[in-house]
């Protein structure tokens, strides 16, 4: 609380009372802490692959590694980290492009299949590598008002996160409804859950379940902020279930 005091005297200037003001700031505080947290964050996960980078470059300019694999080794490490820097750089751009005040989106008619497909496209790699059946079964005629570029972002974050946490031999399923007064889309998947504690936490920025292993294989930890601020952009909800070993299943709104 912030407190703002004053007496009140009476007409022959005699104390006669105080007023006292309390102000509730929590949601200030909250708000400044998230912040400082937020920057703290950031300096941290810029700091990690800059350091390995340095490092690595450091040891193959200074000292004279004649051992080519070793040096190869090396290399691809410090293009591993550079990579990892990039999409960093890139989400947050995304995010920060997203919390602008004015930010509005562009809607235009998206048909779900054909972003599915374009999606594929580029993660079939992966889906292959991982022996992942994936099946969609999405009307083709399914059509609705949203931004394109969007709408593509929430389905690449979403599988890639639905292949990365499924073991081989799993299984990916994208169903979308038409339904009343929205379009129902839903990504589901066989893979390793998400434990019912961190199951209302996995939407903050930089949130993961596992910090040890996720940052090793790859994600910002900003892929789930960004896609529940493109939902809630397009006045949608996001909603996710899951069971730890059995599989997660995220629920996406749009609103018609
Ligand atoms: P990351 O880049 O770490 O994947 P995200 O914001 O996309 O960051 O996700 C936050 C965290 O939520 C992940 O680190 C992971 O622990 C958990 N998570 C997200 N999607 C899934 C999923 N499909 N299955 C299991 N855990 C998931």
């Amino acid at each position: 609380f912030e407190v703002i005091g004053a007496p009140i005297f009476d007409d022959r200037n005699m104390l006669k009372g105080g007023i006292l003001v309390l102000y509730d700031i929590t949601e200030l505080k909250k708000l400044e802490r998230m912040r400082k947290d937020f920057v703290a964050n950031v300096s941290h996960e810029l700091k990690t692959p800059i350091t390995s980078i340095r490092g690595f470059s450091e040891t193959l300019l200074e000292e004279d590694i004649n051992d080519k694999d070793t040096a190869r080794h090396f290399l691809s490490i410090i293009n591993e980290e550079s990579k990892r820097l990039q999409m960093l750089i890139q989400d947050l751009l995304t995010l920060s492009r997203l919390e602008k005040e004015d930010s509005q989106v562009r809607l235009s008619k998206v048909n779900l299949i054909k972003i599915i497909e374009e999606v594929i496209q580029v993660l079939n790699i992966h889906l292959e590598q991982k022996e992942i059946a994936f099946k969609v079964n999405v009307p083709k005629e399914l059509i609705f008002m949203a931004e394109l570029t969007s709408v593509k972002q929430i389905m690449i974050n979403l599988l890639e996160n639905a292949i990365h946490y499924t073991p081989k031999g799993g299984e990916v399923r994208i169903h979308a409804v038409d339904e009343e007064e929205f379009i129902h889309i839903i990504v589901k998947d066989t893979g390793i859950g998400i434990p019912a504690e961190s199951l209302s936490r996995i939407f903050e920025r930089f949130y993961r379940v596992d910090k040890a292993r996720s940052r090793n294989t790859g994600g910002t930890g900003l892929g789930l902020a960004i896609v529940k601020h493109i939902v809630e952009l397009h006045q949608g909800k996001i909603e996710v279930e899951s069971e730890v070993d059995v599989g997660t299943t995220f629920h996406i709104y749009f609103p018609k």
